[in-house]
């Protein structure tokens, strides 16, 4: 059980980081925030004290509890001054050399029994434990963006961890507020395993000329009920992002139907990444 008079270290503060980082002030850990980019944790600073200055105005929240939470963050310029915490979840930017650099160096600084986490969404869990002194201790903690509204955390369980490592890292997530869900490590786990063909389908059926991006979303909103259509999501998502995640589908698992779409890559390579840069599927000018 995780102790919440002991720290929890969150490595990495962009989107997903700071929004881990926030989840878990709230629920009255007190958090060490680290990234390579001290702008990055100001910004994420910035941003979770507005976000729950808001949640303060729409009276979702009290004050006094919204400064507690605001004042159980530590953001820390330098690795080895996150201390010893019982927690580190690894959140930095999706590349594995980089990593299992970050890892490799996290390793000696959790604290003895303690337990490492990655937020990965395509890289094997399993391989990045390989690195660790005890695999047995590290796992996947997979959380989803917007993190503070999203309910599910992915667990994933590489070939080396252990029993204790799931059940601990499933009883904090509940802890959180979250609902856990336990998979095995394989490429894409079941989350990217299963959204992204669809994406990918989804682009083809436009390469193909089948309709426009707005009757392709239409029909899968509409018809099937999900409250976005799979163009849109790429571009919030990134199609960047989408693009690396069918690379990986489609080398580790080695079947044509992982295949990523031209017309994704063409995107890509256009600079057209989605929303982040005001042009994807749609237009966000
Ligand atoms: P991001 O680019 O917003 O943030 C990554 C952060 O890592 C940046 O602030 C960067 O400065 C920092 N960083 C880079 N090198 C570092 C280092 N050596 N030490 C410390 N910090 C370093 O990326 P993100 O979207 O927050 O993604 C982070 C992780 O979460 C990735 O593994 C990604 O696959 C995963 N993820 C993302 C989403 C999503 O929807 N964005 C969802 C689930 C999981």
């Amino acid at each position: 059980m995780m102790d919440k008079n002991k720290p929890i270290a969150v490595i990495g503060a962009g989107t997903m980081g700071r929004g881990i980082v926030q989840t878990l002030a709230q629920s009255g850990f007190k958090v060490m925030m680290h990234d390579a980019l001290p702008a990055a944790m100001e910004s994420a600073t910035a941003s979770i004290t507005k976000m729950l200055n808001r949640a303060v105005e729409k009276g979702k929240m009290e004050k006094a509890d919204a400064e507690a939470a605001v004042g159980r963050i530590t953001s820390v310029n330098t690795l080895s001054d996150i201390g010893r915490p019982q927690l580190i979840i690894e959140a930095a930017t999706e590349n594995p050399d980089l990593k299992i650099r970050i890892l490799k160096s996290l390793d000696p600084l959790v604290e003895s029994g303690g337990i490492i986490a990655t937020n990965t969404s395509s890289i094997s869990v399993t391989k990045l434990g390989a690195v660790m002194s005890d695999p047995t201790r590290f796992i996947g903690m997979h959380f989803f963006n917007p993190v503070p509204l999203m309910k599910l955390v992915e667990v994933v369980r590489g070939l080396e961890t252990s029993d204790a490592t799931v059940q601990e890292t499933c009883e904090l997530a509940v802890t959180l507020g979250k609902t856990p869900l336990k998979v095995n490590d394989h490429p894409g786990f079941v989350s990217n395993r299963v959204l992204m063909p669809m994406i990918n389908e989804a682009v083809f059926t436009l390469q193909d000329g089948v309709a426009d991006a707005e009757t392709i979303d239409g029909v899968m909103k509409m018809g099937m009920n999900h409250p976005m259509g799979p163009l849109a999501l790429a571009d919030l998502i990134g199609t960047d992002v989408c693009l690396f995640i069918l690379e990986v589908l489609h080398r580790d698992l080695g079947e044509d139907r992982y295949r990523p779409c031209p017309l994704l890559r063409k995107m890509v390579d256009a600079g057209r990444l989605g929303k982040k840069t005001k042009r994807g599927f749609y237009s966000y000018e």
